[in-house]
């Protein structure tokens, strides 16, 4: 049987620990972390993603703040808005929430994300931070991709030298895990919508990570005896979540397995504490 790696576990040791960062950083004078989040119409699961980090920012001392605008605003409403808080000194980080509302074309979505302050993009989505992690010399990383490699980590999951697939090639999630794989010295292999024969790639995995957002996709039997299995996928079938790991069969296999809900998503909204907490401490003092 497979060693459960607990994201909401590690999620509260990383808060207890960015809770103590933050405290010890103001008693020393320095600014309280604050996180802006722009919350543009009313996807429900949004909504939901929104309050868990309004409120688990309150815990570990950040104040976070949600701008709520209505699902019709103009993206030249959306850029004014984070024009205001790229100036605001007392905000270290922003964070756009998507998907974006459905007037709002791909384009415009690229210059939304593009026109966060790079030194305020806690998401890591701007090209200047994707750029950095590409470069070896990370400043903001993704927060999935980061909770990702935490669990990796915490497990004590062997990385150097070991044959790496992840399904899935978004600019949030599929690139940026592939890009610290690959800086841990694993053989990383990218797969994706167009890639053939995806069973027989992934059964030579000794880390698969699963980033797609289709319920089963990965088959039990597809996962190599000992592998590390990260379910980043989440999908909701009958009002129960689920990844996109056929979750019990490849328990039965893995080494090492996260479990759906209750694995990625913690470690998420955690990393995005940390983010801010790092943009904070990085922040020039206000003149
Ligand atoms: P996306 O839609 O941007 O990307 C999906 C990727 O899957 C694409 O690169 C596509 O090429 C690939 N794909 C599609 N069908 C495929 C197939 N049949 N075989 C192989 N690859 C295929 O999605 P995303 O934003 O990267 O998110 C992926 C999943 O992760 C979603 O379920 C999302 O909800 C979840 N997610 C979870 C968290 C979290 O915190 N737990 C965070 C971000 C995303």
């Amino acid at each position: 049987m497979s060693q459960i790696l607990d994201g909401r576990a590690l999620a509260r040791d990383l808060r207890v620990q960015i809770k103590r960062e933050v405290k010890a950083m103001v008693a020393a004078g320095g600014p309280r972390p604050k996180l802006a989040v722009i919350l543009a119409g009313e996807d429900p699961a949004s909504a939901v993603y929104v309050r868990n980090k309004e409120k688990m920012a309150a815990r570990v001392g950040i104040d976070a703040v949600t701008l709520r605008l209505p699902a019709d605003v103009p993206a030249a409403a959306l850029m004014a808005e984070i024009d205001r808080l790229n100036a605001d000194p007392s905000v270290h980080g922003i964070l756009l929430q998507l998907p974006l509302p459905q007037g709002i074309s791909a384009e415009e979505e690229i210059a939304l994300l593009e026109r966060v302050d790079p030194r305020k993009d806690v998401d890591g989505f701007h090209p200047d931070n994707l750029g950095l992690l590409m470069a070896g010399r990370p400043r903001f990383v993704a927060c999935t991709p980061q909770g990702c490699m935490r669990l990796l980590e915490a497990g004590g999951v062997p990385l150097a030298g070991r044959q790496a697939v992840v399904i899935g090639r978004s600019l949030i999630v599929g690139k940026p895990i592939a890009q610290l794989l690959l800086a841990a010295d694993a053989t990383v292999t990218i797969c994706h919508s167009r890639t053939q024969a995806l069973a027989e790639i992934v059964r030579q995995a000794d880390i698969v990570i699963a980033a797609v957002g289709r319920p089963g996709l990965v088959g039990g039997d597809w996962i190599k005896p000992g592998a590390a299995v990260i379910d980043v996928g989440v999908n909701s079938v009958e009002g129960a979540l689920v990844g996109d790991v056929d979750f019990e069969a490849a328990a039965s296999r893995a080494g090492w397995i996260t479990p759906v809900p209750g694995g990625v998503g913690p470690m998420t909204i955690a990393c995005l504490l940390e983010n801010t907490r790092q943009a904070a401490l990085r922040a020039r003092p206000a003149p």
